[in-house]
């Protein structure tokens, strides 16, 4: 007797309905050559950038992504730019805050900040001691930098919630500035994977966490990953059941990948662990399309789900990725404007230095050319909207990507990745679960990782690699 879930055995001959081991070889996933689509051209496609090499600023600034390049330790899996610190000393972070403030003044003398959506990434924004916080969002909103009516997300790790009295602090004062949604680490409910992927917390603090939370009405996302080396398909179906039960607003799944410098990668390299199948792996994926479909959550492509009015899946696209203007903030942070893709310093000591000296912080980036441009923006709209509006292109390109890409959806029409509707393309359910590998066949063919700083091979291997799989595969 079969010894599989009612879940499992729906995602299993889901699994072998779509075919997906027949799917040509780029379009499999693979955890080793993976590239997780939210920077494109990649760092190592970016250049080196010299003083006042940086694009020319934008009039007005309304989106910002601040880096919080701190935590507590680092996870075996994790190739963000971070330091760790010790939680109990942040003197680090305060200062780090101060240079941040120094950043905000350097930009308003090129552009008008009036920001409207302010994002915290990490790294682990959640370690900013209250006060530190208060400081800052009262820096932001003093200047103006920051509009009155200004929304945001945080990202919070579960071990915030173990002092119960600063963690109200440093809500209360997200809610007070507008940031009303927050993004929780919980990850899995499997005990063993927590301890294995070094993610230094347990699964239990969620209900105190969830409580706290609603109490102070804010929006939760709940991160979740899956494709851990080791994580069966009954432990990801409990952590999807742990997960609906607490009933957040949405919920990313993220498939883990595994970049060259990190722990997991030197374990995977000596044999020490075994990654999961392309069958396991995705049968893990169809399964929360399954259980988070029939808990009234729907699937965006970019590993997100939401529920509930202002469902984010049923908006239509109102512009193209390339007219979002994100102003990168801290070192290790990304951002776009200018029709460039551009990151900051990766060095935290390199920004201090700059930020003394009132110099940019930019390291690198890529201006796009128009036909460059428009091969992004048909990854960024598949990845990142509901569907591609064609008629958005033919406004700012004077062609679509039916015509521009005749061949490459013909195919992925014939092969159930993505149907055609009027001027809209969606990809199908089949398709959201290869999303990247779909985006990687539009890359544009000249854009190629460039010569480099002696020394910057290891960071951009670990932090931003690009695929090695081919572009064409057929
Ligand atoms: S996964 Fe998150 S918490 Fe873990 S080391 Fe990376 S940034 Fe820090």
């Amino acid at each position: 007797m079969s010894d599989q879930s009612p879940l499992m055995a729906a995602a299993t001959a889901q699994y072998d309905a779509y075919r997906l081991d027949e799917l040509p070889r780029a379009l499999q996933r693979d955890s080793l050559d993976y590239y997780y689509l939210s920077v494109y051209p990649s760092l190592a496609e970016m250049r080196v950038f010299g003083p006042g090499d940086g694009p020319p600023y934008p009039a007005t600034v309304a989106n910002a992504y601040i880096h919080v390049p701190f935590c507590s330790g680092v996870c075996d899996f994790c190739s963000y730019y971070l330091v760790a610190v010790n939680p109990q000393r942040r003197a680090a972070i305060r200062r780090y805050l101060e240079q941040l403030k120094a950043e905000f003044d350097f930009h308003a003398h090129h552009t008008t900040l009036d920001i409207t959506y302010l994002y915290f990434g990490g790294g682990t924004p959640s370690l900013i001691p209250p006060d530190a916080l208060d400081g800052l969002l009262s820096f932001l909103s003093d200047r103006r930098y920051l509009n009155r009516g200004a929304l945001g997300t945080l990202e919070l790790h579960p071990e915030f919630f173990a002092d119960e009295a600063a963690a109200t602090r440093f809500l209360d004062t997200l809610k007070h500035y507008g940031i009303g949604r927050v993004s929780v680490g919980y990850q899995v409910s499997d005990e063993t994977l927590l301890r294995d992927t070094k993610r230094r917390h347990a699964a239990s603090f969620l209900n105190k966490a969830m409580a706290l939370l609603r109490a102070r009405g804010f929006l939760v996302n709940l991160d979740l990953m899956y494709g851990l080396a080791g994580q069966s398909l009954g432990s990801w179906e409990t952590t999807l059941a742990d997960a609906i039960a607490f009933a957040p607003d949405s919920i990313s799944t993220y498939f883990l990948f595994v970049n060259q410098g990190t722990g997991l990668h030197e374990r995977v390299r000596r044999g020490r662990v075994s990654l999961p199948a392309h069958r396991h792996l995705q049968t893990q994926h169809i399964m929360a399309q399954l259980a988070l479909s029939a808990a009234g959550y729907h699937e965006l492509p970019n590993d997100f789900w939401a529920r509930g009015t202002g469902d984010p899946a049923t908006f239509r696209p109102e512009r193209l990725p390339s007219a979002t203007v994100t102003l990168p903030t801290g070192p290790g942070a990304y951002g776009y404007y200018g029709h460039t893709q551009l990151a900051n310093v990766f060095d935290l000591a390199e920004y201090e230095r700059r930020m003394a000296d009132g110099r940019s912080p930019l390291w690198r980036g890529r201006h796009l050319s128009a036909e460059e441009s428009l091969h992004r923006d048909v990854m960024f709209s598949l990845k990142n909207d509901p569907f591609i509006d064609c008629s958005l292109f033919r406004t700012a390109y004077n062609t679509g990507p039916l015509e521009r890409f005749p061949a490459i959806f013909e195919k992925l029409v014939a092969l159930d990745l993505v149907e055609v509707s009027g001027e809209r393309i969606y990809l199908t359910p089949k398709g959201r679960l290869g999303v990247e590998e779909i985006a990687g066949l539009f890359r544009h063919p000249a854009i190629r990782a460039v010569e480099d700083e002696p020394g910057a091979t290891a960071l951009l291997a670990k932090h931003n690699f690009a695929p090695t799989y081919p572009s064409v595969v057929w």
